[in-house]
């Protein structure tokens, strides 16, 4: 059994998909504080099989310590439960803290208590700051973080090194994402930001669909080929895939060390104005947007050096930009006429 903590979320459930897929049993743990149950019901929809679903705060120990004695068959983890917004994290760095870091902290113990043996820890690119080059491989230096949610990532791989140090027989492997986007090509699950979204596609997704009025571009005067910032998009269900084949790593004892780090994006950037023109081609459907100052706190521009993941997991991002907008359009579509009003 799997124990995917924050199941019900945007990779988690695309995540919790292709392993029942694969035929594992798994257990979603959810506090459901930024995401909603009905979820369980479209994976469910999506691969005839219902994932074990509590809802369980992850960072209350004794909640931790009920869902471990109740599911003694867990045999690995992957944890993607944390609090995730920027912004938010500015406002209230103890919530993030609190959170992202106990939640970490109650499930290593469990690990510890209850013979589990294997982590697949859920990261950043964030940790590698504005680079100093590009692109940007696992040794890149980590930079100060930028906000706390930033450091709560920078921590927690700390944390996670530093256990691994002293538990040899416990393997962990932390996946560095860049800019998870797109949702599954059934329409069923896909990214459900609350409120006005902070990330790009989603804002994209929703003005496209009349939700929003124009979406606001933050900064024309990067260096950069057209002056928009530049990310490297990866489609969340090439970076599920991943997960998978981690997992599949640690179970099957193929891992070099005791903790791996993989950096998991697609090894190519796409400024700001080549999304909305990529989405506008493949989705038909014209983007109103204005230029405005740059956000505070965002870098220039990043992608990842892939070569480790490709070479070592024998993983590669398949869908293009264009495919991975798609899946988002189409999910935004299927959400607001079948889900929203539900
Ligand atoms: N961005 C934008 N308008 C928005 C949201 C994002 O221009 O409403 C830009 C942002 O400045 C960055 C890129 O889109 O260059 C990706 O931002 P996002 O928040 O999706 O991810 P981040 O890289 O900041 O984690």
């Amino acid at each position: 059994m799997i124990l995917v903590t924050g199941g019900t979320g945007f990779i988690g459930s695309h995540t919790s998909v292709e392993l029942l897929r694969e035929g594992f049993e798994v257990l979603i743990a959810d506090n459901l504080s930024n995401s909603y149950a009905d979820v369980i019901d479209r994976i469910e929809e999506i691969t005839g099989k219902r994932p074990f679903f509590e809802r369980t705060d992850l960072s209350n120990s004794e909640e931790t310590d009920l869902l471990f004695e109740k599911y003694p068959k867990i045999e690995a983890i992957i944890h993607f439960a944390a609090s995730k917004a920027v912004g938010e994290s500015v406002e209230k760095p103890l919530l993030y803290y609190k959170n992202n870091l106990n939640s970490l902290m109650n499930i290593l113990e469990n690990m510890k208590r209850h013979s589990v043996k294997n982590l697949v820890f859920s990261s950043s690119c964030t940790v590698y700051g504005e680079p100093d080059e590009l692109p940007v491989h696992e040794r890149s230096p980590i930079k100060i973080a930028n906000s706390p949610y930033g450091n709560t990532k920078q921590i927690s791989e700390e944390i996670i090194q530093d256990v691994a140090k002293v538990s040899s027989e416990i393997n962990f492997i932390s996946l560095r994402y860049f800019n998870p986007i797109g949702a599954h090509p059934s329409a069923l699950i896909g990214e459900l930001p609350l409120g006005i979204p902070n990330n790009l596609i989603p804002y994209i997704t929703q003005t496209g669909y009349g939700l929003r009025e124009a979406l606001k571009v933050f900064g024309d005067d990067y260096n950069t080929p057209d002056g928009s910032a530049i990310r490297d998009y990866i489609d969340v269900v090439d970076l599920s895939r991943a997960h998978i084949i981690s997992i599949k790593r640690l179970l099957n004892h193929k891992n070099k060390a005791n903790f791996e780090i993989f950096n998991l994006g697609t090894g190519t950037g796409s400024s700001v104005f080549e999304v909305i023109r990529t989405f506008e081609k493949v989705c038909g459907q014209k983007i109103n947007f204005k230029v405005v100052g740059r956000r505070e706190g965002d870098i220039e521009k990043v992608w990842a050096d892939t070569r480790y993941a490709n070479e070592e997991l024998g993983w590669k991002a398949e869908k293009t930009l264009g495919q991975s907008l798609k899946t988002a359009w189409d999910w935004e579509n299927y959400y607001r006429k079948n889900l929203e009003k539900k």
